[in-house]
């Protein structure tokens, strides 16, 4: 890792580490891992580094301070398939993973968040990100099935079916500490090893789009369908998000994934249907095209498929919802993991998001609130050129996460250089930093997550960015507090993160 990368992510900046230390293994991790906390240095973990809300961003701290690149630790051990679960190293990208499951016919049950190509299992993990599978499955935590986590006291803690090591043991023989380290930022540990569930590739899928005039339809629409677990993954888009996922493409880059289109699609006839109709639609489609929802299903056959997508239709109707071209999904679909050219806006923009997960029931309010704090800003995002649109999507059955995001002209950071595609860099322009619009955002993603702070919001990939110690009642901050105590009672493990 360059030197330049070491204090920022995407949108947070601290101060550099005092080293970087890269492992090759899991036994020069715990080696170099357990060197530093001996010496009393703070430890903190970074995996693909592809966040933004401050997880690996440190302020200064009096004692030194070793960063732990993860990436080299990439094996992926494949002898458990047969119990259903993979073994990977903390370092192994989603891309990764994928790539060694496709050949067995499996895949993971959480398939990985759609930074894929860069981020790692243990990144994932430590957010307890959530895509891929998710629309049926939950959050990553929902099929994490044990983890192999080094302590600040230098020992290694191993956690369900990884209890016994690679003796394996069932997952549950009373209770299972796995979930109270999944999410944890890193707070608790670093992990080295996580077992993930596994499960054979669908057998047959397809998808639909669909528009809605009002945002309230499309979060019902999308609930319904989620409640009766009919789709894999669904995501929406009001109208301007749809408007840049279509700008931000090139023709070329649809060139691309209409040939993996017609390699994945299994019969080469079904193949080129699709890239026929993907042609026909082109890319004006999205123009006024509303609230749109794209849903994916998945089954044993083509007709168990149909007969999914034929009660969305039913949803949807019910709903006034109108079919669209199923362009977007169906490109997604292709391509799990793309180049992470959507960290800039369709101009070259800086970029965040900004989420909550709602009840389903507080849903429509989250997305009042936060349209009534937009317009208790409108000078203000006026002045500093700020745009928003905001995705949504189902993680399971009970949850809906709304996703709101920012673009604005700024400076770009070595961190976006590292991970954009050549191609793009050369054609983005390069703005002056634009600090007071960058504060301007920062405040507007503070004032939303206020606003859907009496809803019972709660939130993803903590960081330092969402207030969990906080929002924690006076009997859970002291067990929290107890816990990062004993796990870490010199607060050397990446301190701060999470309010801990
Ligand atoms: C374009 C884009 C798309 C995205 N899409 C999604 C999405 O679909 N779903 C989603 O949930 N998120 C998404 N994200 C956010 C983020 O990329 C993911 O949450 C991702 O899983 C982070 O993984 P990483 O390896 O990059 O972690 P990092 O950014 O390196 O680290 C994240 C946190 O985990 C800690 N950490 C990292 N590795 C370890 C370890 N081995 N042990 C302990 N702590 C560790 C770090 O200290 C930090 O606190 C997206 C981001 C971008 C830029």
């Amino acid at each position: 890792m360059t030197q330049q990368l070491l204090d920022h992510d995407f949108f947070y900046r601290g101060s550099a580490p005092t080293r970087v230390v890269a492992p090759h293994n899991r036994e020069d991790a715990i080696q170099l891992i357990g060197q530093a906390l001996r010496e009393g240095c703070v430890v903190v973990a970074r995996g693909g580094g592809m966040s933004y809300t401050g997880g690996y961003v440190l302020a200064e701290d009096s004692r030194p301070v070793v960063m732990v690149d993860l990436r080299q630790l990439s094996q992926i051990e494949l002898s458990t398939l047969s119990n259903g679960w993979v073994v990977v190293d903390a370092g192994v990208t989603w891309q990764q993973l994928h790539e060694a499951l496709q050949p067995q016919g499996l895949r993971a049950v959480f398939g990985g968040p759609l930074s894929g190509l860069r981020a790692t299992v243990g990144g994932a993990i430590s957010q307890n990100a959530a895509f891929w599978g998710s629309g049926l499955h939950g959050s990553a935590a929902e099929s994490t099935l044990g983890l192999e986590v080094l302590l600040a006291d230098g020992t290694v803690l191993r956690t369900g079916v990884l209890s016994r090591g690679d003796a394996g043991r069932s997952r549950y023989f009373g209770p299972d500490l796995t979930s109270l380290l999944v999410g944890d930022c890193g707070r608790f540990g670093v992990k080295l090893r996580i077992a993930l569930a596994v499960e054979p590739l669908p057998a047959a899928t397809d998808s639909a789009s669909f528009s809605f005039e009002q945002p309230i339809n499309l979060l019902e629409s999308m609930q319904s369908i989620a409640r009766r677990r009919l789709a894999i993954q669904q995501v929406g888009f009001d109208p301007l998000l749809a408007n840049v996922r279509t700008r931000r493409s090139s023709f070329a880059d649809d060139f691309r994934t209409l040939s993996k289109v017609l390699r994945g699609s299994g019969s080469t006839l079904k193949g080129l249907r699709s890239i026929a109709e993907i042609s026909l639609a082109g890319r004006g489609f999205l123009g006024d095209a509303g609230f749109t929802q794209h849903v994916m299903c998945e089954g044993l056959d083509a007709h168990a498929v149909d007969s999914k997508l034929a009660q969305v239709r039913r949803i949807v109707s019910d709903l006034g919802g109108r079919e669209i071209e199923n362009t977007i999904p169906k490109v997604m679909m292709a391509t799990p993991f793309t180049p992470l050219n959507g960290i800039l806006g369709p101009n070259g923009e800086r970029w965040v998001p900004v989420h909550g997960l709602f009840n389903v029931d507080r849903a429509q309010e989250g997305y009042r609130a936060y349209l009534e704090t937009l317009e208790s800003f409108e000078a203000e995002i006026a002045a500093a050129g700020i745009t928003s649109a905001t995705l949504f999507s189902a993680v399971g059955s009970t949850t809906t996460l709304m996703e709101p995001m920012f673009f604005w002209q700024d400076e770009l950071e070595p961190l976006h250089f590292d991970t954009l595609e050549d191609k793009v860099i050369k054609r983005i322009p390069r703005n002056p930093p634009n600090p007071s619009a960058r504060n301007q955002v920062a405040k507007l993603r503070q004032a939303i997550m206020e606003a859907w702070k009496p809803l019972g919001v709660g939130h993803f990939q903590v960081g330092r960015a969402y207030p969990f110690a906080a929002s924690l009642d006076d009997v859970q901050q002291r067990v929290y507090q107890q816990l990062a105590t004993t796990l870490d009672p010199h607060r050397q493990m990446n301190p701060g993160v999470l309010g801990l």
